[in-house]
């Protein structure tokens, strides 16, 4: 079985003293594909040195987190697009809109989300998608920049069904974590209406711990309790969750 957590920030300092322990776990638990979604220029160093690291496991995305768009940001885009012209990522995120923390900057959000979109069609790259408190903000994006070479994952969905059919119209699969087995998720309860080939498995480690951790540190092993509770919900062998997922993840990442 290979088990993919297509989200989790294993270079987060949250993992400084135990990186290395932590990441084995994970690969024990038969979790070997790791997606590393980038937040700003501040973290790039630390996700070459992981991907030094761990050559084998680990995927490196580069992008401007939304909560990162701040008076910097042209800076921060130029530094996205300077990577992107040197070296192989497999995705650019996370990206979006997030008016959880801010919403004095929606505007520049707006315009950093258009603009990083715009770079993964050049480079024919999929999105990985942040959205927090902005479900309508971020649909006006995607209705606007829409095309069969938009592409990608809608992390940590949340949402509701016709949410869910909304994200997936835009060629965008769900990215399921920690959240499907919290209760009153609410994910949980509409999720076996979706086809499992529009779902990928998350866990956004440091973030978002599931069942029985929750409010934890979160870590990629923490992914086979996501597994779990997906098995039940679709009745489906853990095994063969796993084989679906990880295929859409191929799919999306073409890695
Ligand atoms: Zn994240």
């Amino acid at each position: 079985m290979i088990i993919t957590d297509t989200h989790t920030h294993l270079y987060s300092d949250a993992f400084n003293d135990d990186r290395k322990a932590m990441i084995e776990r994970a690969i024990e638990a038969n979790v070997t594909r790791f997606f590393i979604p980038a937040i700003d220029s501040s973290y790039t160093e630390a996700m070459f040195q992981l991907e030094a690291d761990f050559p084998e496991y680990v995927h490196l995305m580069t992008g401007l987190h939304p909560t990162s768009v701040k008076e910097t940001y042209k800076a921060e885009l130029s530094h996205v697009e300077e990577l992107l012209s040197k070296r192989k990522f497999v995705a650019i995120g996370e990206i979006g809109i997030d008016l959880y923390w801010d919403k004095s900057t929606l505007g520049i959000q707006q315009e950093a989300f258009k603009h990083q979109i715009k770079l993964a069609k050049q480079y024919q790259l999929p999105i990985v998608i942040h959205c927090r408190d902005a479900f309508d903000e971020v649909f006006d994006v995607l209705e606007s920049e829409k095309s069969d070479d938009l592409f990608g994952i809608f992390h940590c969905f949340t949402g509701d069904l016709e949410q869910a059919k909304r994200a997936i119209s835009y060629n965008m699969k769900l990215g399921i974590g920690g959240v499907v087995t919290f209760k009153n998720g609410g994910v949980d309860k509409f999720l076996g209406e979706i086809d499992l080939k529009h779902i990928v498995l998350e866990t956004d480690s440091p973030y978002l711990a599931p069942t029985p951790f929750r409010g934890k540190r979160n870590e990629s092993s923490y992914i086979i309790k996501v597994l779990e509770k997906l098995s039940d919900i679709y009745n489906v062998s853990q095994e063969k969750i796993a084989d679906i997922t990880t295929e859409n993840s191929k799919a999306i990442f073409k890695i």
